[in-house]
């Protein structure tokens, strides 16, 4: 533990500054917490070396110590002094760490809400829908910096990205708040996007709507979320699907329910009748006597199932018989007699 600085470099007294620096950068290498990542052990070690750098690896700290010994270090050490280590570290931790954290990114994924019309859902087909992308900036590549000089090392990172405050045994990483992690900072803006290393844009996008989609279905435009950063892959679009509400058809899945209404002397009488259906009109048969609230149901007029192979769902007609409104003088008259040979009827047997 109270092992002499020189001791712990492996150094003789007398080595030179250059021997001192040469013998530290050695060690720090084996002993790295970064290369030792479950050794508590090297940890120390590392601390240990790191320390006794700190010393002898300034002249006249170097001579402070063999004047007065390790009491004059011990109290104090720690904050301000450990600048000039790192300066060292770095050197060489600054390749490594580069290659470990590229800044390249996947873009994030866009959703996007699409409201489409029952007919639309029925028939499939495809839309043509204009999404809001962000992707980098073509003229600075994604950096926000003008140039090739138009940026610098970020100085509170010295360039690393991220910074290893020293609190107890242990080294925390977390991205420099400084530069955001990117590790330069930039001193001439992109002109084209202002700094920012994006710029949006308006992309017109066909969509394919298959047949029988439902309200809540998520449709994947692959790749066509915002661009990836740095060369980073594109994320995804994700078409929400919204199917309006239809005035005449009610959907259940694959079947479709419709109401008709029928006059009251049809009813009674039978009638052919035109009911809607997704694909236009279509006529039906009532016999006499139909009531209200009877169901027909048309074989093949209802929606497609979602990728499947069978044929549509059916759609389901319900008789609604009208009762009428504002008779004349000679409807009512009529009615009346009706109603009278009725009761009369029944009167009778
Ligand atoms: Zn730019
Ligand atoms: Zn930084």
């Amino acid at each position: 533990m109270n092992r002499s600085p020189y001791d712990v470099l492996g150094v003789p007294r007398a080595a030179s500054q250059q021997e001192i620096k040469k013998a530290f950068r050695r060690l720090a290498r084996t002993y790295h917490p970064d290369l030792n990542p479950n050794g508590p052990s090297a940890e120390r070690r590392f601390r240990e070396v790191q320390h006794a750098y700190d010393i002898l690896g300034h002249a006249d700290k170097r001579r402070q110590y063999d004047r007065f010994g390790a009491s004059y270090f011990r109290p104090g050490y720690s904050s301000a002094s450990a600048h000039g280590v790192r300066d060292v570290v770095n050197e060489f931790m600054e390749a490594f760490v580069r290659q470990e954290m590229p800044r390249r990114k996947r873009g994030e994924d866009l959703r996007y809400y699409l409201s489409i019309t029952l007919e639309e859902a029925g028939r499939g087909g495809y839309k043509t829908i204009t999404v809001n992308r962000s992707e980098d900036c073509d003229h600075c590549r994604g950096t926000g910096a003008s140039d090739k000089d138009g940026k610098i090392p970020c100085p509170a990172c010295e360039g690393l990205g991220e910074v290893r405050p020293r609190r107890g045994l242990f080294n925390f990483r977390r991205p420099c708040t400084s530069c955001r992690g990117t590790g330069y900072k930039i001193v001439t803006p992109c002109s084209q996007c202002g700094g920012t290393g994006r710029h949006r844009r308006e992309d017109v996008i066909r969509v394919r709507i298959p047949p029988g989609v439902e309200t809540g279905q998520r449709l994947k435009v692959h790749g066509r979320g915002n661009g990836g950063y740095q060369e980073g892959e594109p994320g995804d679009l994700f078409v929400v699907v919204h199917v309006k509400d239809h005035e005449l058809f009610r959907r259940q899945g694959t079947e479709l329910l419709c109401d008709v209404n029928v006059s009251f002397y049809d009813a009674a009488l039978g009638a052919e009748i035109d009911v809607p259906t997704l694909d236009g009109p279509a006529r039906i048969t009532i016999p006499p006597g139909v009531q209200s609230g009877k169901l027909y149901r048309l074989k093949g007029r209802g929606m497609p199932e979602l990728g499947g192979k069978r044929e549509r769902g059916d759609l389901h007609v319900r008789i609604v018989v009208e009762t009428p409104v504002n008779l004349s003088d000679e409807q009512k008259r009529i009615l009346e007699e009706f109603k009278r040979t009725t009761t009369a009827g029944t009167h009778h047997g």
